[in-house]
Parts: structure tokens; C-alpha cells; sequence
């Protein structure tokens, strides 16, 4: 028996398809090239969305991973153990690709907007179990930094084959002998990260492989069967491939230290190692580590892109889903003016995020025929990955308040939403080391730089506000450091509103008004006047 009558308490937000009720995710899907993928995505939503789903999700973060450093009897083990939500969710990301399909076997476009579609299944996956995310982001990300190597370097070549098995494999055991492998990567060290030349792990010359001694002080995803790192070789920052197991069986060199106690992302695990002369093979020539491990890491940005759009995405939805049903003063939240400015203003953002971060999946599908679409990838990579991720903990935590006190309580998604949403914006680079990079592709190839923005204000149809932040963007990087965020900020909403136009998002405009001119407020509800209705109905359509 009840003790009180539950009124004005929306039931869970559940059995969404999380592609179709997004309807700027379906309409960059479609635009950018990810057509042929459309059904597979329409049950992937289903999936993704549904109650079990979401409730596998939350079981594997409410039971992190957990090391077990040594046996009972002092014998090294270094083994991560898992919930079993955590490794349906590897097994199902494997089974249906995402850490594969954007490339063919042998490392080339896989065709088709691979890239598109796998982006969508990211954005998606985010939503529900974000942590999972990150191996099957790293072992598709490894591959285009294995493929350029893989016609002098075996050890590459047998990798870049392992990896397109459709079977997880969660055994710590000789990959030989493993269905499926994931790869993780090792570049942040204790005293540096961004600057890994302060990097200080050595490596070894022996025989046809390096013996690696060091640490890395964060190390995803240990269970990975291996991983990218860099190391100094006589000195020289090197990239190598350093397995868990040596191909004749033996465990390798990887001491586990601990797991890191992390605000969010609790399902996955990431380690402090040590390397004890770890045996590794060399992954392009001796001092050009960055180049090599720089492949892959491009790759891992636009996954952070994604993932930090669908978190934004998972996080208005569920604002507008509690206004919707709760009422205040006689009225449906959703109907008070204010909260209706509020929810629209964030709707714009949402939508941009979506179609900008799309747009860049696309350059990955194009670039490698296209040195437009190349350049664009390597421009817009930095800038779109710096936005983004700046949003997506901006819209959680004001989601948050749109439930009031639930926002809070652990009961509900959104505590699990905001803490995981500062992530995509430092690894894999911090806001600051994104601006920096844009500012160095600036500096080095500023006729590239002005052909993309050229090419963002065409898509625009030259529209008077574009051409203004292509002003503005270039007065921004001339003035250097100072401004770089601003030049990256201002180039991300060029690229989404040009994004937005390319998608036919029928609020293009109004975000070129809001974003790129006209009003807009440091917090949400200043810039939906007039369409607040509207776009909340067009970002979450009611059903
Ligand atoms: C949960 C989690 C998992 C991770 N997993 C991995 C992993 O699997 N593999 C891996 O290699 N790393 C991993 N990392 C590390 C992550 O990539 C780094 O933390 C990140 O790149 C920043 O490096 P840092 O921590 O050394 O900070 P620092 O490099 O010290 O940066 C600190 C701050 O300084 C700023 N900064 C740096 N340089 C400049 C400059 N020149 N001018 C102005 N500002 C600057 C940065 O933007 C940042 O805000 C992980 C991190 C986390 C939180």
C-alpha cells in the first residue's frame, strides 16, 4: 500500500528511441552521407534507449571495475575485473562495430559515411553508458595510426588484422589466441601530459623489438590487449605498440599501480602503470612518435565531439521530458514562458552541437579523396572538439535545475549525466590545447585555415553573419595566444551553422542571430524569443 498518492511525478524517461526522437541526428545522418546506415541506426535507438538498456548502464557504473593488483600469493596478476553489464555493452559495441566500422579491413575508408553512422552510435551509446565508450574509441581510433605502418612493421600489420573481429573477447589472454582484441593508448606520464616531450619512459633497441621501462600516469582501459605509447628512444620521442602478452605467450611487462577514484565515467577503468621492461614494437621512425600517435588521437577528438553531443542531447531531453509533465502553477512547466525560453535557448545549441560534430564525422569518410575535406578534418578537429565539449556540462547543469531537487539526486539520470560530462573535454586535449592547435594550423598552413573558413562562409550562402565571424576569427588568430579560445569558439559556430544550413535545420537562422550576432546571454534563456516553442517541439519531438 502507497503511504501517500504520487502525483505530479513524471514515470521513468524510457523506451525512447534514441534516433528517432532526435531529430537533428537523423537529419545529419541524412545529410552527411550516413543514408545507407538509417535502419540500422532506427534499432540501434531502440536499443539504446530502452529500459533494460538504460538500466544495464546504470549497474555498470554503480559497480566500477576493480584491480586485482596481486593473487593471494604475491603472484603479479594485474588483472581489471568488470560488471557484466560492463562487458554486454563491449560485446554488443563490438558486435555491431564501433570500434571498427569507419574503416575497411587494411585501414581505408570503409565507404557508405561509415564515419557518419558509427558517430551516430556514439552519440547514442554516450547517452546511456558513456564509459564503455571509451576502448571501443581507442581501438577504432588505433587503426589509421596502424595502417600507415603496416607495410614495414609486422608487428602493425598483425594488430590492424586482429581488430575487425566482430567478437569481444574479454580473457586476459594471448591475443593469438582471442577472438576479438581492443587497444588502448599510454602517452600522459605523471610529470606531463600535454607536454609529452617531458615524457621520460625509455626505450631500448633489442632485436627486431624495444624493451620499454617507465610510467604513465593515466592509462585507460587496461584490459586492452594493447596499447599505443610513446617513449624515449635514444631520446627521441618514438611511438611504439606495446601488447599485453609477448607473441610467444609470455605476460608482458605491466605493472598496475591502482585504478583512479574518478568523479564519472566509473565503469571504465583507468590505471597508473608501470612498465618493466616491457617488450614493444616501434610504430613508424625513431623521433616522430607525435606524427604517428597523432593519427590516432585525431580520431579519439571526434569521438569526444560526439559523445559530448549526445550527452547534451540525453541531458535536454530529459529537462524537456520533466516539463512536460510536471505542473507548476497550474501549468505544465513546459508551457511557463520563462522555462519555455530557457529549454529553446539550450534546443539551439543541441542542435548546432549535433549537426557540427556530424559534419566533422563526414570529413573523416571524405578526407582520404578529398584534400578539402582533409584540410577541413584537420582544422575544424581542435575547434569542434573545444566547443562541444565546453557545452555539454553547460547543458547538464542547467538540465539539472529543470528538475529542481531530483536534478540532484542520484535517483535520477542527471547525476550521472553531469558527472560525466566535463570529461570529453580534457582528455584527449583541454579546451586550451585545442585553441593552441588551432592557432599552430594558423600558423603553418594559413591559406589552408582560410579556405575552410572561405568554404564554412560559402555553405552559408554567404550570410552577413558568417562573413563577420570570418572576420572575426581571423582577427582573433592574428592576435594569438590571447585569443585563440575566442578564434576557436567563433570558428566552431561558424562550422555548425554552416553545418545547420548544409542539414537544412530549419533554425539555422536563428542561431546565426543568437550565436554569431545578436543577443545572446552567458546562461540560457535570452536568445529563443519568438521560436522558444518551436524548437523545443523540433529538438524532442512530444509523443
Ligand atoms: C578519466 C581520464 C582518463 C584518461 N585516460 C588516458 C589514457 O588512456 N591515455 C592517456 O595517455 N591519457 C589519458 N588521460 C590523460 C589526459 O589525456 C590528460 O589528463 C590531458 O591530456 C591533460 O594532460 P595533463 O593531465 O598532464 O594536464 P596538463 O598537460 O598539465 O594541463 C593542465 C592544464 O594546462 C593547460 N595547458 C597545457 N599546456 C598549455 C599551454 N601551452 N598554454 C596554456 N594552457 C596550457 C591545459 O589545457 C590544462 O587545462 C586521461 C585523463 C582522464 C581524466
Amino acid at each position: 500500500m502507497a503511504t501517500y498518492d504520487t502525483t505530479n511525478q513524471p514515470p521513468p524517461f524510457e523506451n525512447i528511441n534514441l534516433y528517432t526522437a532526435n531529430p537533428s541526428l537523423t537529419r545529419a545522418v541524412a545529410a552527411f552521407g550516413g543514408a545507407a546506415g538509417g535502419a540500422a541506426l532506427k534499432a540501434y535507438g531502440e536499443w539504446a534507449g530502452s529500459a533494460a538498456t538504460i538500466a544495464s548502464g546504470r549497474l555498470a557504473n554503480a559497480n566500477p571495475p576493480r584491480l586485482i593488483g596481486v593473487d593471494q600469493r604475491g603472484n603479479r596478476r594485474d588483472e581489471v575485473m568488470f560488471h557484466p553489464a560492463y562487458h554486454g555493452f563491449m560485446a554488443h559495441g563490438f558486435a555491431h562495430g564501433v570500434h571498427c566500422s569507419g574503416y575497411a579491413p587494411g585501414g581505408g575508408p570503409a565507404g557508405d559515411g561509415a564515419q557518419v553512422v558509427r558517430s551516430a552510435r556514439i552519440n547514442m551509446l554516450s547517452q546511456v553508458e558513456a564509459g564503455h565508450v571509451c576502448p571501443l574509441t581507442m581501438t577504432h581510433a588505433a587503426i589509421p595510426a596502424l595502417a600507415d605502418e603496416a607495410a614495414g612493421t609486422p608487428a602493425a600489420e598483425r594488430w590492424l588484422s586482429r581488430i575487425f573481429s566482430r567478437e569481444y573477447d574479454a580473457r586476459l589472454a594471448p591475443a593469438a589466441t582471442k577472438t576479438g582484441v581492443s587497444l588502448g593508448m599510454g602517452m600522459t606520464e605523471n610529470q606531463g601530459g600535454t607536454d609529452v616531450r617531458a615524457n621520460d619512459t625509455s626505450a631500448r633497441k633489442a632485436g627486431d623489438a624495444y624493451v620499454i621501462d617507465g610510467q604513465k600516469w593515466f592509462m585507460s582501459a587496461p584490459m586492452c590487449d594493447a596499447f599505443l605509447v610513446l617513449a624515449q628512444a635514444q631520446g627521441r620521442l618514438t611511438c611504439f605498440i606495446l601488447p599485453r602478452f609477448d607473441e610467444d605467450g609470455r605476460r608482458n611487462g605491466l605493472e598496475f599501480q591502482r585504478l583512479k577514484d574518478k568523479l564519472g565515467n566509473r565503469s571504465n577503468a583507468s590505471s597508473e602503470v608501470v612498465f618493466n621492461s616491457a617488450r614493444a614494437f616501434r610504430l613508424g621512425e625513431e623521433g616522430r612518435g607525435v606524427q604517428t600517435i597523432i593519427k590516432m588521437v585525431t580520431q579519439t577528438r571526434l569521438d569526444c565531439a560526439t559523445s559530448a553531443a549526445g550527452i547534451a542531447y540525453q541531458a535536454l531531453a530529459q529537462a524537456i521530458y520533466h516539463a512536460r509533465y510536471r505542473h507548476v502553477f497550474q501549468k505544465a512547466l513546459v508551457d511557463q514562458p520563462l522555462m519555455q525560453s530557457v529549454l529553446g535557448d539550450m534546443a539551439l545549441d543541441v542542435m548546432a552541437a549535433t549537426a557540427a560534430a556530424t559534419r566533422l564525422a563526414a570529413s573523416f569518410d571524405r578526407a582520404a579523396a578529398n584534400e578539402a575535406e582533409a584540410a577541413y578534418r584537420r582544422i575544424l578537429t581542435p575547434a569542434i572538439k573545444y566547443w562541444v565539449c565546453k557545452l555539454a556540462p553547460r547543458i547538464a547543469v542547467e538540465a539539472m535545475e529543470c528538475l529542481g531537487g531530483n536534478g540532484y539526486i542520484e535517483d535520477f539520470p542527471l547525476a550521472l549525466i553531469y558527472r560525466e560530462a566535463p570529461l570529453n573535454g580534457i582528455w584527449e586535449g583541454p579546451g586550451n590545447v585545442m585553441a593552441l592547435d588551432l592557432l599552430r594550423a594558423a600558423f603553418r598552413e594559413p591559406e589552408a585555415v582560410e579556405a575552410v573558413i572561405g568554404g564554412l562562409v560559402t555553405a552559408t550562402n554567404g550570410h552577413a553573419a558568417a562573413r563577420q565571424a570570418a572576420a572575426d576569427i581571423a582577427a582573433a588568430l592574428k592576435a594569438g595566444e590571447g585569443q585563440a579560445r575566442l578564434a576557436a569558439e567563433r570558428l566552431a559556430l561558424l562550422a555548425a551553422f554552416a553545418a545547420m544550413v548544409e542539414a537544412d535545420d530549419p533554425f539555422a537562422e536563428a542561431f546565426a542571430q543568437s550565436r554569431l550576432g545578436g543577443k545572446y546571454a552567458a546562461s540560457y534563456g535570452a536568445a529563443a524569443e519568438g521560436h522558444a516553442e518551436a524548437l523545443i517541439d523540433a529538438v524532442m519531438p512530444p509523443v
